[in-house]
């Protein structure tokens, strides 16, 4: 293992379906030194299954600082050491950021074993744009303190990703829907790659109707990506469109029409000539 020496391995694991674990994550998983692993029983589950028997050592949220000390000493000793969440990729909504902060302070090597995750597993059939995207984790569990995140939401352009539970998906679709809109796109997707997997596209007034109507349709983990608010025209771009329009009603020339809009919109010509050229074939 000289080439492992030293290093942290932070593995993903399947989230739900255990035919997604990688071919490397199994061969790293098999011959680190120890797993460090939210919950040992959980991941203990998937090591059998996956024929390996590893030391394993709790890793969560609870416990992670004072574990620290010990993980970063068997890792400067030369030890390599794979950390896995129940989950998923670890750090994505689960334990290990102090980790891997410690470990790059400290100058050990961390590496990553790419796999599943929730999130992008969500976004890549969601059907909104993949671009720019922001993912904002759990909402926070208080309607008050879930709304205000919300309302500072409303107005960002990129694609919204948001984990939630069971317990309040409802309540979540119904704040969306009075801060979005009851117009804006969103996929619900539920229970990725297991049994009940749905991903269910709509609006959020008609999707929410649909989960409130359904209870089997509130049961198990979620995703939700809600389509990024509408671009906004800035206002000189709508004070250019107004001058072009009336210009180009009064039959001016088109260079001669773009140099007037220009200067009343205070814009580039070149631009104001390739919007006339726009408006005109439109
Ligand atoms: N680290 C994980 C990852 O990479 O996706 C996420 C862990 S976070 C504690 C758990 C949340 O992820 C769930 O509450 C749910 O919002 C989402 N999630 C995990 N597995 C899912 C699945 N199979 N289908 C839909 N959402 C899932």
């Amino acid at each position: 293992m000289s080439n492992d020496k030293g290093c942290l391995y932070v593995v993903a694991t399947p989230i739900g379906n255990l035919g997604d674990i990688s071919p490397r994550a199994v061969e790293v998983l098999g011959r680190v030194d120890l797993v460090a692993a939210e919950d040992t029983r959980h991941s203990g589950r998937l090591l059998r299954h996956l024929g390996l028997e590893r030391p394993l050592l709790a890793l969560h949220e609870h416990n992670e600082r004072e574990r620290l000390g010990q993980l970063l000493e068997r890792l400067a000793g030369g030890q390599a050491i794979a950390l896995i969440s129940d989950a998923g990729t670890p750090l994505i909504s689960d334990p290990g950021f102090p980790l891997v902060r410690a470990c790059h302070a400290a100058g050990i090597r961390v590496c990553p074993v790419p796999g599943p995750s929730a999130l992008i597993a969500a976004l890549s059939v969601s059907g909104q744009p993949t671009d720019r995207f922001v993912f904002e984790g759990f909402l926070p569990r208080k309607a008050a303190a879930r709304r205000e995140r919300l309302d500072g939401l409303a107005a960002e352009p990129g694609t919204l990703v948001f984990y939630e539970s069971s317990h309040r998906v409802l309540d979540t679709l119904a704040d969306m829907c009075a801060v979005f809109g009851e117009g804006r796109e969103l996929a619900l997707c539920r229970e990725l790659t297991k049994l009940h997997e749905t991903v269910r596209v709509g609006l959020l007034g008609g999707v929410l109707a649909w989960v409130r109507g359904d209870e089997s349709q509130r049961k198990g983990e979620f995703v939700l990506v809600v389509a990024g608010a509408p671009e906004q025209a800035s206002p000189a771009d709508a004070q250019l469109d107004s001058a072009l329009r009336i210009l180009l009603e009064e039959g001016l020339p088109l260079k001669q029409v773009a140099a007037i809009a220009a200067r009343l919109a205070g814009v580039g010509r070149n631009q104001a000539y390739q919007r006339a050229l726009d408006l005109q074939r439109q």
